[in-house]
């Protein structure tokens, strides 16, 4: 009885790993498709100076709306696209739209566009970002480029002398996810990273946690004594915000400040206006 019961449950098991895959893989060919057609979307969340509330810029974040599923989230199909290369086509196309879209902003506005390790082994990075800038007239100095540890983690030669590169151009690099990764201490001392974002984890539980508090003053004097910024992700309360002012961090960005929105909404809700008021979103962008 037992051995039918276990015969029962692999049979299960193995139909439903079946099925895993095969959802994956019919995911996989409609996210292409959703690529191609223009069905992907970018959102933009606000990141703000703690200390004197101004807008610093916008970080642009891939959404995908499934025609029958609905909202899929970036953690959920992102994976997917780097498994099967599709992440090189859409990174380059949020890149190409994000720096498109930041140009007719006012500066000194910037946009941050989120990189995957991926994209740093199977693509010559510094070219792609040069002539993107070229192309679209953004100001390098107005792109922030964010990549977590593990980007570097994957091949850290390649991926150094690659950010080399990019930095030359006077684009700004963001190291995301900040304190989550590996030899983090390491990854900071072998680069000049222009901002450090403290991964949002530590900021839910920093009311409750000691030892999250102390890991974030921790960071806040690393970025001091480094002469690097610290930008708090998920910021959602006014504890946390208050609490991340008095230890002296320089930039927030979260629920709290504002949600990802489309660019449009931003518009509306007048954290952006159109030069001219023309409200179509195609014409030239003025963010006040
Ligand atoms: P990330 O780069 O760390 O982006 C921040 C994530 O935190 C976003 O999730 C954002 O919506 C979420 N977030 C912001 N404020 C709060 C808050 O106060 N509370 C909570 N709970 N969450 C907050 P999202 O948009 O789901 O993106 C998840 C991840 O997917 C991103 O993490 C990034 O690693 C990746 N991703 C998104 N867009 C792209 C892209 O264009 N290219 C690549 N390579 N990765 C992307
Ligand atoms: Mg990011
Ligand atoms: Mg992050
Ligand atoms: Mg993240």
């Amino acid at each position: 009885r037992a051995k039918a019961d276990i015969a029962r449950a692999v049979c299960f098991y193995e139909r439903s790993m079946d099925e895993i895959v095969r959802a994956r893989r019919n995911l996989a060919s409609e996210l292409r498709e959703a690529l191609e057609a223009n069905q992907l979307d970018i959102h933009y969340q606000v990141q703000t100076s703690i200390s004197t509330g101004e807008i610093r810029g916008y970080e642009a974040l891939l959404r995908w709306e499934h025609p029958q599923r609905g909202f899929i989230a970036p953690a959920e199909f992102i994976p997917l696209a780097e498994e099967n290369g599709l992440i090189l086509q859409m990174g380059e196309w949020i890149l190409r739209t994000a720096c498109a879209r930041a140009a007719s902003w006012e500066p000194p506005y910037k946009v941050a566009v989120n990189l995957s390790p991926v994209q740093f082994v199977h693509t010559d990075l510094p070219k792609l970002v040069a002539d993107v800038l070229a192309e679209t007239g953004l100001a390098p100095e107005r792109l922030e480029l964010e990549l977590t540890e593990s980007t570097i983690f994957a091949d850290r030669e390649r991926s150094l002398y690659m950010l080399g590169q990019i930095k030359a151009l006077g684009v700004n690099i963001a190291l995301d996810d900040f304190g989550t990764g590996y030899s983090s201490l390491d990854t900071l001392r072998a680069f000049p990273f222009d901002k450090i974002k403290l991964d949002r984890s530590f900021m839910s539980e920093v009311e409750s946690s000691p030892q999250a508090k102390a890991i974030i003053r921790a960071v806040l004097a690393l970025g001091k004594s480094l002469d690097i910024p610290v930008l708090a992700e998920g910021i959602e309360t006014h504890g946390q915000l208050a609490l991340l002012t008095s230890e002296g961090c320089d930039e927030a960005q979260g629920y709290l400040l504002g949600r990802p929105a489309p660019l449009q909404q931003i518009i509306t809700s007048g954290q952006l206006t159109l030069a001219g008021g023309d409200v179509s979103g195609q014409a030239v962008v003025t963010v006040r």
